[in-house]
């Protein structure tokens, strides 16, 4: 495929995922502009995240350190904002904090300072999401803190001067209907917003459950697949 025959692609699935983040905004009651719409552009090209700034897109997810870091430098001309999604080694932190301008993955408090020293080097403020877990305690391959972690996690990023708290993230839980699970978050992310008003992000819902993450008071959709098609070796 062509640059030509790539970017009507992108441009027909890019008016589908906003035409079903609208749908489902008039839906809930809420205004269109209140969902950003993620694109997640892991095992992409850069040329994609060029086509994608080209149609509006202003923020894109990232989930591998390496692949991320060099993807950002190579687009670092688009003004974009580049949102680290996926699971962090301790030991990548700080870099991870070096060209992220938000974390949405912070899911330990180890990471936190590791995130605060890369920010603080590079001379940045990063904003961060505590990424919740809404699997079944002890399921495997499981990610995000426990929701008892939320608070001492809570403080210790807003403890931070080189971190933002910005709000929550969560993933909906393989296997299981997400609407029951983004229901639980968001009453996770009432409870964290009285506590926090300033941090009112809610970051939830991906290309197959954005619907039912909207009527649950999403902020954010990340979406990859529904986007830019499916990954390689996904599908
Ligand atoms: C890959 C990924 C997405 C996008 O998933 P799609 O189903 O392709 O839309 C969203 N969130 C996270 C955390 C991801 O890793």
């Amino acid at each position: 495929m062509n640059q030509a025959q790539r970017r009507t692609e992108i441009v027909a699935n890019l008016g589908t995922v906003r035409a079903r983040v609208a749908d489902a905004c008039t839906a809930a009651g809420r205004a269109a502009d209140d969902v950003t719409v993620v694109v997640v552009t892991k095992f992409f090209p850069a040329s994609d995240v060029r086509i994608l700034a080209e149609l509006g897109v202003r923020a894109v997810g990232e989930n591998r350190y390496q692949e991320a870091a060099e993807k950002a430098a190579e687009c670092a001309d688009l003004g974009l904002r580049w949102h680290f999604i996926g699971g962090i080694q301790s030991n990548k932190a700080a870099a991870i904090a070096r060209f992220a301008d938000v974390v949405e993955s912070v899911d330990r408090a180890k990471l936190v300072g590791a995130l605060g020293r890369g920010a603080h080097e590079a001379g940045r403020i990063v904003d961060c999401l505590i990424q919740v877990s809404l699997d079944e305690p002890g399921a495997v391959g499981r990610s995000g803190a426990e929701i008892a972690e939320i608070p001492a996690l809570a403080e210790a990023i807003a403890g931070s001067g080189s971190l933002r708290l910005r709000g929550l993230m969560a993933v909906a839980p393989l296997g299981t209907p997400a609407r029951p699970a983004f229901e639980r978050l968001a009453e996770v992310a009432s409870a964290f917003r009285a506590d926090h008003p300033e941090a009112g992000v809610l970051s939830a819902g991906m290309s197959g459950d954005l619907e039912d993450a909207i009527a649950c008071g999403a902020t954010h959709v990340r979406i990859g697949s529904a986007v830019l098609g499916a990954r390689p070796g996904i599908k």
